[in-house]
């Protein structure tokens, strides 16, 4: 019997792998598709369990099925559970034999214990105090071991595990089944469910890192918002109605070499977050360089982009940064039938001709021709 079912916990094993396939992203998903999937290939393992079995008795038979079921449970709750349990039973049914009735009353006691570990699980991670933030690679295998979720989920098991198989007591000559099977097929299936968890887990914290990095990759570290490699990505999604708004600070060098280089690193952080609070959600603010900004706008006309570009200049000229007065010179053109490329160099002239004529000023790229917009208030000594 012990072969068998040494057989049986291979057989998860690798169900295991392949189940951990199914989570495609971070935040995992709890819904759609995917979920469905994996909720299937759940119940799919059960069945697949049940198929190499430890015969205890005709019509009797001992596998690692509890162990898919009592993971759906403990991680998707009693209902998800429900539909994992249902495609095993109606299977076990079909195999027939006492040994049917069992595993119904198995599946019904694991389900009310589980459904109570749960809600424990649950109140207990609502409870908990948010932990640090971890390094970017994660925990290591000790402190997460050793960790009180890993121990709780570990407790959950063994006691949603533990009514498993009872009901062989109830069979004729149950007594002896039970002292064979029971203690066999409970060590397996923790030391299964551990297997289980820890496969999953350890793709659910590759994904995690994975997402982290990734978004730190797209991050500028200074200021918070998009960086150079976001909106060169961005770029090649230009649509004809959008624009794309060149934005350098004005004397900026200045700053620093006045309040020195702390102050400067702040002022940055504030004309960031200037832009970032006067865009749209789908429009997109990046810090391209030392002390330039960049701005794509999407679905816009000419004179809505201009508008926008104008409103962004106001609105730094006129707010304080970091205790500072400054400026920012802006060139804006509409991506038309232009390539990205071509847009970058027309935004860049632009830019240019701002600077040129006096900074604190925005100028505009239409159809060859540059057009320069009014400003509200020059620079001291400039323009
Ligand atoms: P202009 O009006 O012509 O743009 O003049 P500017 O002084 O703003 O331009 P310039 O290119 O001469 O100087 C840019 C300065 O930006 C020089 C550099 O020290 C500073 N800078 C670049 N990156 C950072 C940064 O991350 N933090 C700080 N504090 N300063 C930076
Ligand atoms: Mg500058
Ligand atoms: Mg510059």
């Amino acid at each position: 019997m012990l072969t068998t079912l040494f057989l049986n916990f291979c057989v998860l094993a690798t169900c295991s792998y392949l189940l951990s396939l199914t989570y495609r992203s971070w935040p995992t998903e709890r819904s759609g598709l995917w979920y469905v999937l994996r909720l299937a290939a759940l119940a799919t393992i059960g069945i697949l369990l049940m198929s190499f079995p430890a015969a205890l008795a005709p019509g009797v038979i001992a596998d690692l099925r509890a162990v898919p079921f009592v993971f759906a449970l403990l991680r998707y709750g009693p209902v998800a559970a429900v539909g994992v349990a249902l495609p095993m039973a109606l299977y076990r049914l079909e195999l027939g034999g006492p040994g049917a009735l069992v595993s119904l009353i198995s599946f019904g006691a694991m389900w009310l214990v589980g459904t109570a570990a749960w809600f424990w699980l649950r109140s207990r991670a609502q409870r908990s105090v948010p932990r640090p933030p971890q390094a970017p690679w994660g925990e290591s295998l000790r402190q997460r071991l050793t960790s009180r979720v890993a121990l709780r989920r570990g407790l959950a098991t063994l006691f949603t595990l533990a009514p498993n198989g009872v009901a062989l007591l109830l069979l004729p000559g149950g007594q002896g089944l039970f002292s064979r099977a029971y203690f066999p097929v409970l060590a397996l299936g923790l030391f299964g469910s551990a297997i289980l968890s820890s496969i999953v887990s350890g793709r659910i914290r590759h994904l995690q890192v994975m997402q982290r990095w990734q978004t730190q990759a797209l991050l500028d570290p200074l200021t918070g918002i998009a960086n150079r490699r976001q909106f060169d990505h961005d770029l090649l999604s230009l649509a004809p109605d959008d624009a794309v708004v060149l934005i350098d600070i004005d004397h900026f060098k200045r700053v620093n070499d006045t309040h020195g280089h702390a102050v400067g690193d702040l002022v940055l952080r504030d004309v960031a977050q200037t832009l970032y609070g006067q865009l749209r959600s789908h429009d997109q603010a990046y810090r391209i360089g030392g002390e330039e900004f960049a701005v794509i706008l999407r679905g816009v006309t000419e004179e809505h982009g201009r508008g926008v570009a104008e409103r962004l200049r106001r609105t730094v000229a006129g707010r304080p940064m970091a205790g500072e007065h400054i400026t920012v010179s802006l060139g804006v053109s509409l991506v038309g039938e232009s390539a990205a490329q071509d847009v970058l160099e027309q935004v860049d002239v632009a830019l240019y001709r701002a600077k040129q004529r006096g900074r604190n000023r925005t100028c505009v790229w239409k159809a060859g021709q540059l057009t320069l917009l009014e400003t509200a208030r020059t620079l001291a000594g400039s323009g």
